[in-house]
């Protein structure tokens, strides 16, 4: 069996298309949502992610700024700045493009943003609602990962899900989707003692781990659905997933791709929150 693709990109277009008709709607009354992005530092990776979310902005009827500050920046100064944009009423979702720098607390600054403004659900009330079945602003990845499997008619009730990977951005909160939707749930890391025999289990693998081919094709049941939210380099530089995707192809039922697969919808579903943020201000 060859897998069929999940391709993140015909579906972003799809979504991006419905987000450009609610900007419009939202315009029509006067309100343009506004994202901010918050950079600090020049990591090179970061620069890209923000550029692109910036763009996708730009080209879905969303206003955003991209305010860029020095790597030697405060915590006290970017604590300043998060509370000024929670007090712009321009601005409706403010996103900290982690990793911070050091010397500075991420879960300091994260908890400082609004939680009316959290489109990157990162904040502890979002995470709360989420855990509890509130509503909330849901983490974009795990989020367009949801999307990618509600794309191919997926009904994960009574599903045995393995998520690789335990964040807090990726791992735990997919984790928590996957339950809300009545699958049953196993997270594995790296302390999991056989992660072969539990991936093995699984009708759905959610591989959040950042390194390379580390889920093989001796690793998944046939017909499995396996989505690879993983970003990696190959030796000469490509980007990749954390799958072995030529050969899980080969088992798979359905695959996400690296590139083109849950990376833009990643960014799709912050501008989705943004928009959700704009209609509920
Ligand atoms: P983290 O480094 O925060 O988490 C990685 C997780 O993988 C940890 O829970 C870790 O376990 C686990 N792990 C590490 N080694 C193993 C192993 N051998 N077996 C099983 N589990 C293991 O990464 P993130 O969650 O932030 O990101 C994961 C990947 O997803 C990265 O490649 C990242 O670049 C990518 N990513 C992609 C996005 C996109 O839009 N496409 C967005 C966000 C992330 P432990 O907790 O025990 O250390």
């Amino acid at each position: 069996m060859t897998a069929q693709l999940i391709d993140g990109i015909a579906l972003s277009a799809q979504l991006r298309i419905q987000v450009a008709q609610r900007a419009a709607a939202l315009r029509g009354r006067g309100v343009v949502p506004g994202l901010a992005v918050v950079l600090v530092g020049d990591d090179p990776a970061s620069q890209v992610y923000v550029r692109n979310k910036v763009k996708a902005c730009q080209d879905n009827g969303l206003h955003s700024i991209l305010e860029r500050h020095p790597a030697a920046l405060t915590e006290a100064e970017l604590l300043s700045r998060v509370e000024a944009l929670n007090q712009d009423p321009s601005i409706h979702g403010i996103l900290v493009q982690l990793p911070l720098p050091a010397h500075i607390d991420a879960h300091k600054v994260i908890e400082a943003i609004s939680s009316a403004k959290d489109v990157d659900g990162f904040h502890v009330a979002s995470a709360g609602a989420l855990m509890v079945g509130r509503p909330g602003f849901w983490p974009c990845t795990p989020y367009g990962c949801m999307k990618m499997l509600d794309s191919i008619g997926y009904d994960l009730k009574g599903k045995h899900a393995v998520v690789i990977g335990r964040s807090n951005i990726v791992g735990k909160p997919m984790a928590m989707m996957l339950l809300q939707k009545n699958a049953t749930v196993t997270i594995c890391h790296s302390a999991t003692a056989d992660l072969k025999a539990m991936t093995l289990q699984a009708d759905v693998v959610v591989a959040a781990v950042g390194k390379r081919n580390m889920l093989t094709a001796d690793m998944v049941k046939p017909g499995a659905v396996v989505i690879d939210v993983g970003m990696n380099r190959t030796d000469d530089g490509k980007l990749c997933g954390d799958i072995d995707f030529n050969a899980v192809r080969e088992v798979a039922s359905f695959i996400t791709p690296v590139p083109g697969g849950v990376g833009p919808m990643t960014i799709t579903m912050l501008l989705v929150n943004t928009l959700e943020a704009a209609e509920q201000m």
